[in-house]
């Protein structure tokens, strides 16, 4: 299966990154455009070009010319993400111009020597030869000129950066009878490799050492009394016998093409230290991808009575929009815990593949309906009527109806709760479609 093409945005503060971010990453339908207070924040992200789909990292807060302001490990993360992009977004500030910064920047990106494509932002309403002209000193080749706010020019330069990379590849992860494959992922030194050994047992561990690029898989499968699981992209997976190998570091971009490959994700999480922004970002991320998920709180062990209870108000508050998935509190290194997680494992990819018969879904839609009828919309009085299934992992539920475009987002999401609740699913977030018929 072939990585997705990675973008990544660069660029100084307020050239309008966040704002390129929304615009590639948003769609119609996308889950997380329905969860409040996660998409004001988010740093990775899915673009789509037609049918094809593409990863997006934005650097915001990231400055590779600044010496202070940032923890060194973010930094390091960012840096390591542009040194694993396919190709480097740079923007620029058309109404600005070109700033010694810019200029900073530029050098540093050449350093690194990753493809870059120079992109001057907030050109609405400014003619293109002139937006570009002066952004041509940066020696990085022909600027586009594109208005992120505005959308204008923005698919034109999508389309233009991803005609480098060979398309129609298979993207989704294969569907095999009953074989979860599972990636284990979380920010750095939550326990993931120490998950994954304990999942692996040693005798496992020898024929895993090829270190992998970003472009190549690296799957490990594994059993487990009688049920078979394959885990996907585990750069924590230690070389036997070395004892001083330089442990992998996490990797933005590894993290996002696992997720993609992996039918199932587990979100490593560590007990002992604050529920963060990235845990968040990457709980967004999962959730964005339709994957199947269940929430690892690892060392557990290490942890007392009270601290636990702070961690499971930290889960409702910070993780909430998560909160369809199963968590898990286990210790990694003491091996304690690893039954529970594949059980939530395994119950979530039987979810993420349910198979629900139109008339149970419809059924289930029209009591919905009549608990909870759809607020009207100005003139407009949403009526849905219908549903079937058209695909699985996640679920997507098409609904037909009337006037359902003005459906509130909130009688989406109860709709979405009260499908999970009515057919039992547990770990995987649905999809809706939604089929007007006038
Ligand atoms: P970031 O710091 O690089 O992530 O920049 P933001 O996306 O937060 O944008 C900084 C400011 O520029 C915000 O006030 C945006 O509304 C504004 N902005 C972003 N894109 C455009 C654009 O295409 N045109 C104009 N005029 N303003 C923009
Ligand atoms: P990774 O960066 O996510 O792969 O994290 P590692 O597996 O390298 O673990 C980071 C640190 O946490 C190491 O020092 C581990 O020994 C420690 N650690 C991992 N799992 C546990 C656990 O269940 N309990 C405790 N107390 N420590 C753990």
């Amino acid at each position: 299966m072939a990585a997705l093409p990675t973008v990544v945005l660069v660029g100084r503060p307020n050239v309008g990154k966040s704002t390129l971010f929304n615009r590639l990453t948003q769609s119609r339908d996308a889950l997380v455009a329905d969860v409040p207070g996660l998409t004001r924040d988010r740093r990775y992200g899915q673009g789509r070009l037609g049918p094809r789909p593409y990863l997006v990292v934005d650097t915001a807060g990231f400055d590779p010319t600044s010496k202070e302001g940032i923890t060194r490990e973010m930094a390091r993360q960012a840096e390591q993400a542009i040194r694993e992009a396919d190709v480097v977004l740079f923007l620029v500030d058309g109404r600005a111009g070109l700033t010694a910064h810019d200029r900073d920047i530029a050098d540093y990106l050449r350093r690194l020597g990753r493809p870059v494509r120079l992109v001057v932002n907030k050109t609405e309403g400014m003619r293109q030869v002139m937006a570009t002209a002066e952004f041509h000193a940066l020696g990085l080749g022909e600027p586009m000129a594109i208005s992120a706010a505005h959308g204008e020019g923005v698919r034109q330069m999508i389309a233009e950066v991803l005609a480098d990379f060979p398309e129609d590849e298979e993207v989704a992860p294969p569907q095999d009878e009953d074989v979860p494959r599972v990636a284990v992922v979380g920010r750095p030194n939550v326990g993931k490799s120490t998950l994954i050994n304990a999942l692996l047992g040693e005798e496992r561990l020898i024929a895993y050492d090829q270190p992998g690029t970003t472009r190549d898989a690296i799957e490990v499968p594994f059993v487990q009394g009688t049920r078979r699981y394959v885990l996907v992209d585990t750069a924590g997976v230690r070389r036997k016998g070395r004892v001083t190998e330089a442990v992998e570091k996490f990797s933005v971009i590894k993290t996002m093409q696992a997720v993609e490959r992996a039918n199932v994700a587990v979100l490593v999480l560590d007990a002992t230290q604050e529920i963060a922004d990235q845990d968040a970002h990457l709980g967004g991320f999962i959730l964005e991808a339709g994957r199947a998920l269940v929430v690892a709180v690892n060392k557990w062990d290490a942890v007392d009575d009270y601290r636990r209870s702070l961690v499971k108000t930290q889960l409702a508050s910070k993780l909430g929009f998560l909160s369809f998935a199963r968590t898990v509190f286990l210790s990694a290194a003491k091996g304690q815990g690893l039954a529970p997680l594949l059980k939530a494992v395994d119950e979530a990819y039987a979810a993420a593949f349910a198979k629900l018969p139109t008339p149970q879904l419809t059924r289930v839609l029209q009591e919905l309906v009549k608990r909870q009828a759809p607020p009207r919309h100005g003139l407009f009085r949403p009526k849905p009527r219908y549903a079937h299934q058209g695909g699985g992992n996640p679920p997507v539920i098409v609904i037909h109806g009337n006037a359902l475009e003005h459906l509130s987002k909130s009688y989406r999401r109860y709709l979405e709760h009260g499908f999970l609740e009515a057919f039992r699913l547990r770990g995987t977030p649905l999809k809706f479609e939604w089929r007007t018929s006038e």
